[in-house]
């Protein structure tokens, strides 16, 4: 620790991102990073702490708490603080294959468990982590590394996403011959179509996917294993395989009305707008426009967010998203202590900018929707709610009650569904008789990853469910380390 009152001397202070009413005229990021004399004193607030709970990484409370992938985060802070950038780059690729990534949009869980945050606003960990790599890249320090021996092994990773960029990155590294397949048109998986422009450039993604394949991964696109490729012949084709499919099946709404038109899944508005965004700058018409439509989004969590932010740009005439749970307190309630994550109320970039031009939160809630409403061409034009309250149940466990009289009926012609995922698409799984768990992911236990099918494993969103980026790239990191074991009988993989 470089300055031992560090944290006493200085204030938390982040730069402002784009002010949000000039930022949802175009597609570009909208966050900014201080200068580096000012993050330099940022660094310095780090206590360097005897048990750094920043980086421990667990599940309290149902929720991620510190840093997944055990980022040595007080180290990297230090070496800012002295200006030792590229040491800092070092210490943090160590841990973190991806920090352009996480920089850019993670939560941050160990700002919600920085001990600092006790008392006073945590440490700036994710802007500080998002300038050590911009800078690395800046500085040409960021370079293709690949392995200087090949084991002659082959392994298949399905899917692209960050769990299986994250695998294959590691597999490579120890030698492994890896090839990359994914069914879309680009890599990434939801770094690509999901995660919207303004919160991820996929330059960004291209950037570090050019990088793994001047290393020598392999990457194949445009072929979904299971329909352009047996899932049985890749098993008899490579030494090993790991399922990186993620948990793309979304959770439908099946009230009166919902086959009307202009009623979408939330992730065929994003990943349309996204490919037609890349292919021709919006030009194709190939997308869902919410342009001088109502739009209402139905659930508050990150995609419906992203859903807001994208409609925001496509320029709506009005916007409203719906949740059904209570609106979170304004400071830890007593079952939410430190150092498990706030569940707190606060306003994500698509909220701000809808707030910039309507003047006010878009999120109502304790809302359930009830039914959708059409007109005689079988297009949406209205959304019929009640309020709700929630109590706890008979066995402990919270229910709600429909508020009587409170029913209305709010005008919608795009209506967003963004209410969660249930888990991986069967055709991989069930092609490969691979067990399932209650929740129907792939079943394979956290830290051995291996399926029940052997030299299968699974990592990621399709092996924990919907889940972070942070946690894909930790599961893509420890299959691989499981993977090279399997193949090689030792490894030196972290
Ligand atoms: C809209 C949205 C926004 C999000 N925002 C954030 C955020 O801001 N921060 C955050 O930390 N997390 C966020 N998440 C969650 C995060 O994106 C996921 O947890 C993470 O991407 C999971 O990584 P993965 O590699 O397991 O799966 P994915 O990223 O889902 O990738 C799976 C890939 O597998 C491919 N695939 C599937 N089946 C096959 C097949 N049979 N053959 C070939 N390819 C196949 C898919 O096309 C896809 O590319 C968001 C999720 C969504 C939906
Ligand atoms: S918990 Fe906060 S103050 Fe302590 S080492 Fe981590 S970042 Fe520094």
């Amino acid at each position: 620790m470089g300055d031992p009152t560090g944290f006493m001397q200085y204030d938390r202070e982040l730069e402002p991102d784009r002010s949000p009413s000039e930022r949802i005229k175009d597609w570009k990021e909208f966050h900014k990073h201080l200068p580096e004399d000012k993050l330099k004193t940022q660094g310095s607030r780090c206590m360097d702490c005897g048990i750094p709970f920043c980086q421990t990484g667990d599940m309290l409370g149902g929720l991620t708490s510190g840093c997944p992938i055990n980022n040595l985060i007080p180290e990297w802070n230090d070496l800012v603080f002295k200006g030792l950038w590229r040491e800092a780059l070092d210490r943090l690729h160590k841990t973190n294959n991806f920090p352009e990534f996480t920089g850019r949009v993670c939560p941050a869980p160990c700002e919600g468990s920085c001990v600092l945050g006790l008392n006073e606003p945590a440490v700036t960990i994710k802007s500080i982590e998002c300038t050590i790599i911009d800078k690395g890249y800046e500085e040409g320090w960021v370079v293709p590394e690949p392995p200087k021996v090949r084991t002659g092994k082959q392994v298949a990773v399905i899917g692209s996403g960050p769990a299986g960029l994250a695998c294959a990155a590691q597999l490579n590294k120890a030698g492994h011959l890896v090839t990359v397949f994914e069914r879309d048109d680009r890599i990434g998986g939801l770094l690509m179509y999901g995660i919207p422009n303004p919160h991820l450039d996929k330059s960004i993604v291209d950037r570090r996917v050019n990088l793994l394949k001047e290393e020598g991964i392999t990457f194949v696109t445009s072929t979904e294993i299971g329909k352009d490729y047996p899932s049985e012949k890749l098993v008899k084709d490579f030494d090993a395989v790991v399922i990186c499919t993620g948990a793309t099946k979304p959770r439908d709404l099946t009230i009166e009305g919902g086959e009307l038109n202009g009623i979408h899944f939330a992730m065929d508005f994003l990943r349309a707008n996204t490919k037609s965004l890349l292919d021709s700058n919006l030009e194709d018409g190939n997308y869902i426009s919410a342009k001088d439509k109502n739009v209402i989004v139905l659930g508050g969590g990150d995609t419906g967010t992203d859903c807001v932010a994208t409609s925001m740009r496509h320029g709506c005439k009005s916007l409203l998203q719906f949740e059904i749970l209570p609106t979170p307190p304004m400071e830890r309630a007593p079952d939410n202590p430190w150092p498990q994550w706030p569940k707190v109320y606060s306003l994500n970039y698509g909220q701000e900018e809808a707030m910039a031009v309507f003047g006010e939160d878009p999120r109502k809630y304790e809302v359930l929707t009830t039914k959708f409403v059409g007109d005689d061409e079988g297009n949406v034009k209205e959304l019929h709610t009640v309020k709700i309250e929630w109590h706890s149940g008979d066995n402990g466990r919270p229910s709600f009650k429909e508020v009587p009289g409170s029913e209305e009926v709010w005008p919608a012609d795009r209506v967003f569904l963004a209410l969660g995922f249930l888990g991986p698409e069967d055709t991989v799984i069930e092609q490969l008789n691979i067990e399932r768990d209650e929740r129907s992911n792939a079943k394979a236990e956290y830290g051995k990853y291996m399926t029940s099918v052997e030299g299968v494993f699974a990592a990621g969103d399709a092996r924990r469910g919907q889940s972070l980026i942070v946690w894909a790239i930790n599961e893509g990191r420890e299959a691989a380390r499981e993977c090279d074991l399997y193949l090689m009988g030792s490894t030196n993989l972290p």
